[in-house]
């Protein structure tokens, strides 16, 4: 069997992978709030632990896997929202968890086995509450209630390596008077008539952020189990106050074994903020609202996501989009001239290529992955080494080809027919007509943009050019078949 490699944030070294049981190998990653669309940083701890979760699947199997990732629906940032917009908490939540999964499904990410929302297990977390303060973890105090993390002094910090003094020290830590160490922090809150609350033995109020993934995680996953995950901005405060709170809550069990982190998105070297105007949702990229201009689709945002090791801050480009894009359609093209082919990979046939499970076991290194797919895809590509062996030789390779595309979450065979069908591939063709315009309009020779536009009114595509844009619409007799004398 595969061994795959991890590496442990706890720990902080990349340690060989033994799941607490082979037959059941549970993972929980902390999802999100849902107060507005995902921001592209959001796509990222998706699109990484849906890696790890397809790996995990091909090397224990399909039904050997529990992958939990939760909505944070009860949140201070929800109820603002609600408030500033005249809209009721429960329209805004449901609208944005539908949003989420969309949009995710889009990237082709495969949806956890269980996405629990917070405000489903609030009985839970008002048992693991009663119970932190009947151990001595956890007090009440005017109408709130906290963790004591002086009952817990010598774990607290381990996991992102301080100590509770290094955390006064650097920390912005709300001070409350009520608080016994200023590093407490709240389990439980009292709600005003105005905000979401339940009853509790402290009143009406409702849970602080960190307590329902303990309680989530305890439920549907147990007191033990393998992976935890998220972004690095996670590590202090969340998940050490998770930690804290499941550790003391279930001493029998030691919680997550390995810790897992991706690291932080940027957008053309800079950080993403909304005053810096590169600042962009999912949709905005799928819907083309983006500085670049195009649509791009689902499968080029994850490709240019795999080209980064996970653990490294990712930085996203136009220019890397573009080039993800030409490759995928290079891929889809050659696939979809073979039709025994699509039939066989549709059925399931074929291997992922041992290089790429080697690769990903590696501590997730999707890069060389798509290095290896890459030399597979050009073996498919001019079948040069092929020119001596037999068709069966060919079409497995094709099979494997898909295969391994599909560990990595491309799905080849429906989207070289609807990368076809619906035209997305002419991206790829509005990307060289706006680059052919403005070469243009520095040496005033016009042939190649006028030659592009001819081509592809022929193939039955309308050419719409504006200032800026350019926007390539698939007419009814649309013959992507054309579109091959343009090349
Ligand atoms: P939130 O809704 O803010 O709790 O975030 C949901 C998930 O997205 C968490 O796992 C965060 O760590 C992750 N995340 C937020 N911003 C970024 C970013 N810029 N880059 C990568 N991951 C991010
Ligand atoms: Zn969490």
């Amino acid at each position: 069997m595969t061994t795959i490699r991890l590496h442990n944030t706890r720990t902080r070294r990349k340690e060989d992978f033994a799941p607490l049981d082979m037959d059941n190998v549970r993972m929980y990653v902390c999802g999100p709030t849902v107060y507005d669309r995902a921001h592209l940083g959001n796509a990222r701890p998706v699109v990484v632990f849906d890696v790890l979760y397809r790996l995990l699947r091909h090397v224990y199997g399909e039904g050997h896997v529990t992958y939990v990732r939760n909505f944070t629906d009860v949140d201070d940032k929800i109820n603002a929202r609600a408030a500033e917009s005249g809209r009721s908490i429960g329209e805004i939540t449901a609208e944005t968890t539908q949003w989420f999964l969309e949009d995710m499904a889009a990237l082709g990410a495969l949806e956890p086995d269980h996405m629990p929302r917070a405000t489903q297990y609030i009985p839970q977390m008002v048992a693991m509450i009663e119970g932190l303060i009947a151990k001595g973890h956890a007090y009440e105090a005017e109408g709130h209630v906290l963790f004591a993390v002086d009952s817990w002094r010598e774990h607290y910090g381990k996991l992102s390596g301080r100590t509770v003094e290094d955390m006064i020290a650097g920390a912005r830590v709300e001070v409350a008077p009520y608080k016994r160490n200023p590093m407490d922090f709240v389990l439980w809150k009292p709600s005003s008539e105005d905000l979401p609350g339940w009853p509790s033995p402290w009143g009406r109020g409702r849970p602080g952020w960190h307590i329902e993934c303990s309680a989530m995680s305890y439920e549907l996953l147990g007191a033990s189990f393998d992976i935890h995950g998220g972004g690095g901005d996670l590590i202090f405060p969340h998940h050490e106050n998770e930690i804290a709170q499941s550790c003391c809550a279930h001493p029998e069990g030691q919680f997550a074994k390995v810790w897992l982190h991706n690291e932080m998105l940027q957008v053309e070297g800079k950080k993403m903020s909304k005053s810096l105007g590169n600042f962009f949702t999912v949709r905005d990229l799928l819907d083309g609202n983006w500085s670049g201009g195009w649509k791009v689709p689902g499968e080029v945002i994850r490709f240019v996501f795999l080209s980064t090791h996970y653990r490294k801050p990712m930085d996203w480009t136009a220019e890397k989009a573009r080039e993800a894009e030409r490759e995928l359609d290079s891929w889809v093209n050659t696939l979809s001239v073979d039709p025994e082919v699509l039939e066989k990979a549709t059925a399931g046939e074929g291997q992922p290529e041992r290089s790429i499970v080697e690769a990903l076991s590696d501590d997730l290194n999707t890069s060389l992955a798509l290095m290896h797919l890459r030399k597979m895809a050009s073996f498919v590509d001019n079948g040069s080494e092929f020119l001596n062996s037999d068709d069966a030789a060919q079409v497995s390779h094709r099979l494997n080809f898909c295969a391994s595309a599909k560990l990595l979450g491309f799905d080849l065979v429906p989207l070289s027919t609807t990368r076809r069908k619906q035209g997305l591939s002419l991206v790829s063709y509005e990307i060289r007509l706006s680059e052919a315009r403005a070469e243009a309009s520095k040496t005033k020779d016009f042939s190649v943009v006028d030659a592009l536009k001819s081509g592809l009114l022929d193939a039955g595509v309308e050419v719409r050019m504006r200032k800026d844009s350019v926007d390539l619409v698939p007419g009814p007799d649309f013959d992507p078949a054309k579109l091959e004398a343009l090349k």
